[in-house]
C-alpha cells in the first residue's frame, strides 16, 4: 500500500545507540530519547528504548500515554496545559516546567492520585521560548516550590536554538551551571539532571566542549535523521537514512513546462510563476499537501525533480529517468516532512 514511510528499525537502534555512547563518553549520562516526530509509533519507539536512552520524552501525553508498556520513564517535553493536569500525572514521570500556576497545579493533582511528579525547571538562556528568565531572580518562588509535598524538582533545563535560533556555546551552558550552583546553595537541595538542551547541543559535545555539570541532553532530530541541529551537520557514524517515503506514479507524461490559459490562482490561493523549459516528462504521484509539503522532501533519484504539489497530488518532473506508470518513487523526508509523515493516518508504515 502506497503511499509509505519505511522505517529502518535497526539503523534507528544504531543512531540512538551510537549518541548514547558519544555521551556517556562526554560525562553526559542521562539522555532523553525524543520521540514526538513518531506521532506515538510504538514499533519506532521500541528501537529507540532498547538504544540505551535513560527516558523517553514527548511533547503530547497522548503519544506518552501509548508508550506505557516500555519500562522507562517519561517526561512530557512541552509545558503541560492546565485543562491535561490529571493525564500529566497519570501518564509522565517527569514534566517540564517554567510556570508557577501549573506548578501548584501538578502538585495538588498529584496529591489526589497518591503520587510523586518529577519536574525540571526550564530557564530561558536567550532564545526567546520556554522558560525562566535567565538574568532574574527567581528566589521566592523557588522557596515555595520546594516545600511542595507531592512535586520533586528533579533537574533544570534550557531549550535553545528553537525560536530564535541562539547557538549552545560553553558560555551560554556554564549559565545553566551557574543557575543550579546558586538554587543548590539557596534552597539546599540536590538538583539531579543538568539538561544541557536538544541535538543542538551535540556539536560542543562532539568538539569535547560541553562544560563539566551538564549531564543531559534530550535528543529528536539527531537521532532520527543522523543530524546535530546547530549548524545541520551530518553526524559521523549516524545513519542519515532511516526514514524513506515512497508513493505510486498515477499518471506519466509528456506535457508543456507552462500551463496554458489565463493564470489565475493555485489551489492555495497563491499567484503561481514557471519558467519555460519546454516540454517535458511529468509524473504524477498519489501523495499531497494533505500528507507532507513538497518542500520538506528530496528525491533519492537525482534525475527526478519536484515541480510542486495540490492537497492530495505531487507533480515531478522525471525526464532524465525511465519510469513506467505505477512504478514507485523515493524520497528522503527532512524533520518536517517525517512530523507530517508519521501524523497523516493516509500514509503506511513499513518496517525494516
Ligand atoms: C523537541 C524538543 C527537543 C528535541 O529537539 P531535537 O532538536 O529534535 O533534538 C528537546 N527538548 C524540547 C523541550 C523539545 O521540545
Amino acid at each position: 500500500m502506497y503511499p509509505c514511510i519505511q522505517i529502518d528499525l535497526k539503523k534507528l537502534e544504531h543512531n540512538a545507540n551510537f549518541l548514547v555512547q558519544k555521551c556517556k563518553n562526554g560525562g553526559i549520562d542521562s539522555i532523553f530519547g525524543v520521540t514526538k516526530m513518531l506521532a506515538g509509533d510504538v514499533v519506532a519507539i521500541e528501537a529507540i528504548a532498547r538504544a540505551g536512552v535513560t527516558h523517553l520524552a514527548d511533547s503530547r501525553i497522548e503519544n506518552l500515554k501509548r508508550l506505557e508498556d516500555i519500562p522507562l520513564p517519561k517526561v512530557l517535553l512541552r509545558l503541560p496545559m492546565q485543562s491535561e493536569l490529571e493525564k500529566v500525572v497519570r501518564y509522565a514521570d517527569y514534566s517540564l516546567n517554567s510556570e508557577w500556576t501549573t506548578i501548584e497545579g501538578l502538585n495538588e493533582e498529584a496529591k489526589r492520585q497518591n503520587k510523586c511528579h518529577r519536574i525540571i525547571l526550564m530557564f530561558d538562556l536567550g532564545d526567546l521560548r520556554e522558560g525562566l528568565w535567565f538574568q532574574s531572580e527567581h528566589h521566592d518562588k523557588l522557596s515555595k516550590i520546594v516545600t511542595l509535598t507531592n512535586i520533586k524538582i528533579c533537574g533544570i533545563g534550557t531549550n535553545l536554538t528553537c525560536y530564535g535560533g541562539i547557538i549552545p556555546t560553553r558560555e551560554k551552558l556554564g549559565e545553566l551551571i551557574r543557575i543550579k550552583e546558586q538554587i543548590e546553595l539557596e534552597h539546599s537541595i540536590q538538583l539531579e539532571i543538568i539538561s544541557g538542551g536538544n541535538s543542538s547541543s551535540l556539536s560542543l559535545m562532539l568538539k569535547n566542549e560541553m562544560p563539566r555539570g551538564i549531564n543531559n541532553l534530550r535528543l529528536g532530530e539527531s537521532i532520527v535523521l543522523g543530524r546535530e541541529t546547530a549548524y545541520g551537520e551530518m553526524i559521523e557514524g549516524c545513519y542519515p537514512d532511516v526514514f524513506e517515503l515512497e508513493a505510486e506514479i498515477i499518471e506519466l507524461k509528456r506535457k508543456p513546462s507552462v500551463p496554458n490559459g489565463e493564470i489565475g490562482m493555485d489551489a492555495f490561493g497563491h499567484r503561481p510563476q514557471f519558467i519555460d523549459r519546454g516540454e517535458h516528462l511529468r509524473a504524477i504521484l498519489a501523495i499531497g499537501r494533505q500528507d507532507v509539503s513538497p518542500e520538506y522532501l528530496t528525491p533519492l533519484d537525482p534525475g527526478v525533480v519536484i515541480l510542486g504539489g495540490s492537497s492530495d497530488h505531487l507533480i515531478v518532473e522525471v525526464s532524465k529517468s525511465s519510469y513506467r506508470m505505477g512504478d514507485v518513487l523515493r524520497f528522503r523526508p527532512s524533520y518536517g516532512g517525517l512530523v507530517q509523515l508519521m501524523t497523516s493516518p493516509y500514509v503506511q508504515k513499513k518496517y525494516l
